[in-house]
């Protein structure tokens, strides 16, 4: 199959940061991003930063066109736009915010439109409002259900209607149409001080597996990518300082933070009929942080 090299941050060096010299070194892998969504039209959401811009990169790098949905900062997002396009597909920069309906419909027509239809929908913006329980605000709670949850459920149901609208093009792929739900290990792993994220996650868990069910006999797929710890802006506390980033390891068996670009690939292949059989699964992309690191020196 024709591949293209992936950009990968760092890739083939060592990741920084890393001070415990029992363990190898990390490498980075150097990977190659496979030509398998030539001629598929990609929407994703919150994609002018961290993870959601890696995605749409790597979407483009294999052949798709991309919609890159913004809330805010256009020219992040123009610029995101521009440099997918240097891999030789159409990108376009939208607006939206994804937990406002009239906005949602809004983005669709907008994409289709300009693309005709969408064959991947890729769920990515997120955001936290973190706090103990006792001072949680109403607004910190609905915020990060709005966007999380029901912001996944707008788009999803979108895309929906479209996929079902036009059916399968065998000539672009086996399945009518695919969506990628950006869940995290926190839909399984609860969470103090973050009842709401968590709660929207572990509601993703079960919003996707449910519409996966439900859309499944049109040939429509749906999964989730489950994060553990990706360096992106959302969680820059976590892995900003050494001390911070030792902290964070004693989360992580593999013993390095998860790049952007480790969630890109695995959405490349959960776009593409490489994963035709994958459906209503929840993928961990965490380096083991799901594997209960505390009993790793007994219990
Ligand atoms: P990020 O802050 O860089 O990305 C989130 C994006 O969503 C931003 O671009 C933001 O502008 C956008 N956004 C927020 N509200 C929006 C709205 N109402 N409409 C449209 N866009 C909106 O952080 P990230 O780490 O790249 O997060 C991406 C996704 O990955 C989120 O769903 C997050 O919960 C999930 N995730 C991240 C990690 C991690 O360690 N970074 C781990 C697990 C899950």
């Amino acid at each position: 199959m024709e591949a293209s090299n992936l950009r990968n941050q760092g890739a083939g060096t060592v990741q920084t940061l890393v001070s415990n010299a029992k363990y190898p070194q990390v490498v980075m892998p150097e990977c190659q991003v496979p030509k398998s969504l030539k001629g598929q039209r990609a929407l994703v959401t919150g994609a002018s930063s961290g993870i959601g811009k890696a995605v749409a990169t790597a979407l483009g790098q294999a052949g798709a066109d991309v919609v890159v949905n913004y809330i805010g900062g256009e020219a992040a997002a123009e610029e995101v736009a521009a440099a997918i396009s240097e891999a030789g597909v159409r990108a376009l920069a939208i607006q939206a915010d994804v937990s406002q309906e009239s906005q949602v419909k809004a983005m669709f027509a907008g994409m289709l439109k300009e693309f005709g239809t969408i064959d991947i929908l890729v769920n990515n913006a997120g955001l936290q409002k973190d706090a103990p329980l006792e001072d949680m605000t109403l607004a910190q709670w609905n915020t990060v259900i709005g966007v999380n949850l029901t912001g996944q459920f707008l788009c999803a149901r979108e895309a929906v209607r479209e996929f079902k609208r036009r059916g399968v093009v065998k000539e672009i792929s086996v399945s009518a149409g695919k969506i990628i739900c950006m869940s995290s290990v926190h839909e399984t792993i609860p969470w103090t001080g973050h009842v709401n994220y968590a709660a929207s996650k572990g509601g993703v868990m079960l919003m996707m597996k449910s519409i996966a069910q439900e859309v499944a006999p049109y040939r429509i797929r749906v999964n989730s990518i489950c994060p553990g710890a990706i360096r992106t802006p959302i969680n820059t506390n976590a892995w900003s300082t050494p001390e911070a980033y030792e902290v964070l390891m004693t989360l992580i068996p593999y013993k390095r933070i998860g790049e952007p670009d480790d969630i890109g690939r695995v959405a490349v292949f959960l776009a593409s009929d490489q994963s035709d059989y994958i459906n209503g699964a929840s993928i961990f992309v965490d380096g083991g942080m799901t594997l209960y690191p505390g009993f790793a020196t007994g219990g």
